[in-house]
This record gives C-alpha cells, structure tokens and sequence, in this order.
C-alpha cells in the first residue's frame, strides 16, 4: 500500500491565501506589516532562498525590503543595522538569512533581535516563551511541521513521535511544538542506540537529520505518519540509482539538471508509511508561508491584539 502525499505545495498557498486576506484586513486598519531580510555577502544558496522570501512577501502584500551589507561587515557593523531595524516602527519582522560569515558573532547577532520582531523565532526569549507554552514567534519550519499536520487532520495528542536531529532552528522546536500539543515525544541524535528501533515506535516520525535517505523502511511502524524536513541534492549516479531507480520523472529531472533533491527519508518508506511529505513539496514551502505568517503575527502582537500561539491549534 502506497502512503498518502502529504502536498506541502497546495497547503502552502492555502497559508498565503490566508495571510492575504490578514493583510488585507489590517489595511483596513491603516497597518501594514513589514519584513526586512538581511543578506549579508554572497552566499549563492542564502541569495535563492532570500529571493523567495522577498517574492513571497510581495505576493501576500506585506511591506519588504532588503538589507545587503558586504561580505567584510563586522559585527559591529551588522549590530548596529539591526539596531536601527528594531528602532523603526514599519518593521514588524526582521530575519537575518544564516549563514553568517565566519568571522561575524551569529550569536550576539540574533540576540540583537528585538524578540517581538523575531520572525525567525531564534531569540532565547522566544524559545523560552515556546518551551513555556507562552505567546511568541515560533521557528518557521517547525511550525510548518505542525500547520502539515493539522491541516492535514493527523492527531497529534497521544500520539508516540520521534524527532530525528536535535538542532535549535529544526529538531528541538518541532520536539516542545509536538509536546506542547500532547504528543510522547523522543528526540534522537547521533548518539542514539538502536536509532531504527526507536524510530519504529513513532506514530509520527520527524526526519530532520542533514542526510540523504538514511531513513529507510525498517526505521518506520507501518501506517505511521512521516515528515521529511530534509534537503539534500543528489549529484552523483550511483546514488541517484540507489534512491530513485525506476522513477522516470525523477531521471528525466536529474539528466536536465544534473541534481535532483532528496529528503531524509529513503522513497521506499512512501511503501510502508500512512502519510509521508514528498522531497521537493513538502515541508520546504511550508517554511516560506510561515514566515509571512509569522511577520503578520508579530504585527499584530506588537500592537496588542494578543494572538495566542495556543489558538493556531
Ligand atoms: P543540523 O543542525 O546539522 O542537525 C542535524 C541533527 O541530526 C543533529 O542533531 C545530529 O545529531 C543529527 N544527526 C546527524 N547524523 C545523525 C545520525 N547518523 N543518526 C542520528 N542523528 C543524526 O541540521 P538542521 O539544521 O536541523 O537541518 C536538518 C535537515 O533539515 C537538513 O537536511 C536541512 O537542509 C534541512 N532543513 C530544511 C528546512 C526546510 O525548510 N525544509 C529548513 C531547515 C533545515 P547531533 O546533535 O548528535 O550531532
């Protein structure tokens, strides 16, 4: 039995289709929310992923615009653009596009954030606020995570789930986002024990680990919901072959284009899952909508109208 495809893609629009009408009606209002990206160098991954964002703001009809200091930009230098941002009242979000360059202190950087422009949700007041069920900006891919599974109609409470990856922007929101909502969460790492094992207890299972299919048919219960958080590009042949041999579509992509991305999950488990989200399509766009989410809701919590995380439920 096939699992069901769980189209990150048309979920996102829906996303945006509502955040356009927010937007509309807190132009009635006289608001306008605003996003400002900061883009320090040129990071040719870091400038595809900022234009979406930029093009997805223009799209739902946020305020945005774009920051772009040079590669050489000090810490400094960078503290004070964004304590000139935290400054400006037509600024609702401010996300400063990772990686930074090395010699730039990330940390102090994103601390400079003011947390109630945080659209990132990486400020520690915010994590504090999520591991504390209090309103606040939540992590955008974390929270497309959840906005899969609700729209989805996936029952989260009660429910066995096992995060694979541990990081602050992926693996540990989306471990408080699934406990908050009452599921039995595991969160595994690298040093895990029978990481296979563990994984085939989960109901939902969250891949979020930076390797291509190492999630593989044994790690799943069969019927259990998978995500896919990540993105890997396939280069080579012979691990084109290994993952996706038989899928034309797939070959006619990767001859043109010579790489095609792979989440990871190994394909084979679509074979055993309940639900599982697809490798371009699926968790990938969620993280964009969120965003846009996430700078209207920081609008309007920043003018008071107290939009509780409790109630995107
Ligand atoms: P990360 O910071 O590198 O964290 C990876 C996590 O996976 C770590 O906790 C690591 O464990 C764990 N891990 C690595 N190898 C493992 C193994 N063999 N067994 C068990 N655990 C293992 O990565 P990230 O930033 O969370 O990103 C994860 C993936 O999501 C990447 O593919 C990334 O491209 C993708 N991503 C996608 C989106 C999106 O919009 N869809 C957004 C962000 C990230 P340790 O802590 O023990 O090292």
């Amino acid at each position: 039995m096939s699992a069901r495809i769980l189209d990150g893609a048309k979920l996102a629009a829906e996303i945006r289709a509502e955040v356009a009408e927010e937007i509309k009606a807190l132009a009635a209002s006289g608001i306008r929310p605003g996003l400002a990206v900061v883009l320090v160098g040129h990071n040719p991954a870091s400038e595809v992923y900022v234009r979406g964002k930029v093009k997805s703001s223009q799209e739902v009809g946020l305020y945005s615009e774009q920051h772009t200091p040079d590669e050489s930009s000090t810490t400094e230098e960078l503290l004070a653009l964004i304590g000139e941002l935290n400054g400006r009242d037509e600024i609702d979000g401010i996300l400063v596009q990772l990686p930074l360059p090395a010699h730039v202190n990330s940390k102090r950087i994103l601390q400079a954030v003011d947390p109630a422009k945080d659209v990132d949700g990486f400020h520690p007041m915010n994590v504090g606020y999520l591991s504390t069920q209090r309103p606040g900006l939540v992590p955008c891919t974390p929270a497309g995570v959840m906005e899969i599974l609700r729209r989805s109609a996936i029952q989260v409470a009660g429910q066995e789930a096992v995060v694979v990856g541990r990081s602050d922007i992926v693996g540990k929101p989306v471990a408080m986002l699934l406990l908050n909502q009452n599921a039995t969460v595991t969160v595994c790492h690298s040093k895990t024990r029978d990481l296979p094992g563990v994984c085939r207890r989960a109901d939902i299972l969250v891949a979020a680990i930076g390797r291509p299919g190492m999630v593989t048919r044994d790690y799943v219960k069969p019927g259990a919901t998978v995500i896919d958080v990540g993105i890997n590009k396939v280069t080579d042949r012979a691990d084109f072959d290994r993952f996706f041999a038989g899928n034309a579509k797939r070959l006619e992509t990767f001859l043109a284009k010579g790489s095609t991305l792979i989440g990871d999950v190994h394909p084979e488990v679509a074979q055993v899952a309940g639900a599982i989200t697809p490798v371009p399509g699926g968790v990938g766009p969620l993280t964009i909508a969120m965003l846009m989410a996430n700078t209207v809701k920081a609008a309007k919590l920043r003018r008071g109208s107290g939009v509780l995380e409790t109630t995107r439920k």
